[in-house]
């Protein structure tokens, strides 16, 4: 993000939390019927409660949650993942455009994992999705910063309750093909596709088997002007790879596409073979069964997410820890026995 755009960025952040704290009777009541009436406003509220560490806040963010998800779940979740210049932007702009001609409402979630190591964030390195962020029937959130990627995973969960409750039909989770976040994706959404570029060999673009294997779909963008023959090749020796996978539990074997977001092909072909994936798993009663055990997951990164949280924020443990990493570091004690030892002063 340029400074401009990341002062810019913080003053609206800045707002809306002064917004927020003015309306003493912003409850959550009033807030969900404002996000249900498809207030974008209130849903950038909303999200910005959610992100907040702020005690106060995290009260008011936990009831929002709890009223929206009556009205959650009537959407196609898709993550969208490819390394930084694969195009993501591009063709979620290109897609976008045209799901919204067709009278659909999108969201667009972003998970950054780089925005918390280099304050600078790949996603939000420039000006994205201009025509999209112009748009009412979109709505565009990058992904919060200062966080680890445990914590931004669990508010984009959040936040995909909240844009469904606002009547998005289409919620795309885009993320940087890098590694970790694939995972953290993976487990919130309901197709998972993998933008790859042609010519350049897998490791040159950082994508491991792991990941390829996670996606349902994979298209090969940039396949346009002379880029057309390599993007055709990559096709055939993607497709190949991939049936040597092992079968999924569906019974699914991941199609290779091309497209061009410049040209505008094949852009159709990737929206029908999402829908496409979505029929299959509904017909085999996969798509109920696997959004019920990410569910589960939820649930399960939550208990942990919360435990360390209240583990790290106490007094006992904050003036004990330099004292155990220093011990472990003249060798005085084992990591092992001072794990142990250091959570017998826990108490929660
Ligand atoms: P991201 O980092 O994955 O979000 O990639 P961007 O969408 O920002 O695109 C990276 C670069 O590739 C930009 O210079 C785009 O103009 C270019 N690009 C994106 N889509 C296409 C396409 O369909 N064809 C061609 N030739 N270039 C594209």
């Amino acid at each position: 993000m340029s400074k401009e755009n990341s002062k810019n960025q913080a003053a609206k952040l800045a707002t809306e939390r002064i917004k927020i704290r003015r309306s003493a009777a912003s409850d959550a009541s009033s807030l969900i019927s404002k996000i249900k009436m498809g207030d974008r406003s209130a849903l950038g509220m909303a999200i910005t409660l959610l992100e907040s560490s702020k005690p106060q806040d995290k009260a008011l963010a936990d009831e929002l949650l709890q009223s929206a998800l009556p009205y959650s779940g009537n959407s196609i979740r898709i993550g969208i993942t490819g390394v930084p210049g694969v195009g993501k932007s591009t063709f979620i702009e290109t897609l976008g455009v045209k799901l919204i001609q067709n009278g659909k409402k999108l969201a667009v979630l972003a998970i950054d994992p780089s925005s918390q190591k280099s304050k600078g964030s790949i996603l939000g390195d420039k000006t994205r999705m201009e025509r999209l962020s112009a748009n009412e029937s979109a709505f565009i959130r990058p992904s919060p910063t200062s966080e680890a990627l445990g914590g931004v995973a669990r508010k984009t969960r959040e936040a995909i309750i909240l844009c469904e409750a606002a009547g998005y039909d289409i919620i795309l989770i885009e993320t940087v093909g890098v590694g970790q976040s694939e995972i953290a994706v993976k487990a919130m959404v309901d197709c998972f596709l993998l933008l790859m570029l042609a010519g350049a060999g897998d490791e040159l673009q950082g994508i491991k088997r792991g990941i390829m294997e996670m996606a349902d779909i994979l298209a090969i963008t940039k396949s346009d002007g002379e880029n057309i023959k390599a993007s055709n090749h990559a096709k055939s020796t993607y497709s190949g790879a991939l049936h040597l996978f092992p079968p999924t539990d569906s019974g699914w074997i991941p199609e290779v596409m091309t497209c061009s977001a410049y040209d505008e092909t094949g852009i159709d072909q990737i929206w029908a073979s999402i829908e496409k994936f979505v029929n299959h798993l509904k017909i085999k009663g996969f798509f109920d069964a696997q959004r019920h055990e990410q569910d589960v997951n939820w649930f399960r990164e939550t208990i942990q997410l919360n435990l360390l949280s209240d583990f790290y924020s106490s007094k006992a443990i904050k003036a004990a820890i330099p004292r155990f990493e220093e011990d472990i570091r003249s060798g005085k004690i084992t990591p092992f026995l001072a794990a142990k030892e250091i959570l017998t002063l826990f108490s929660p």
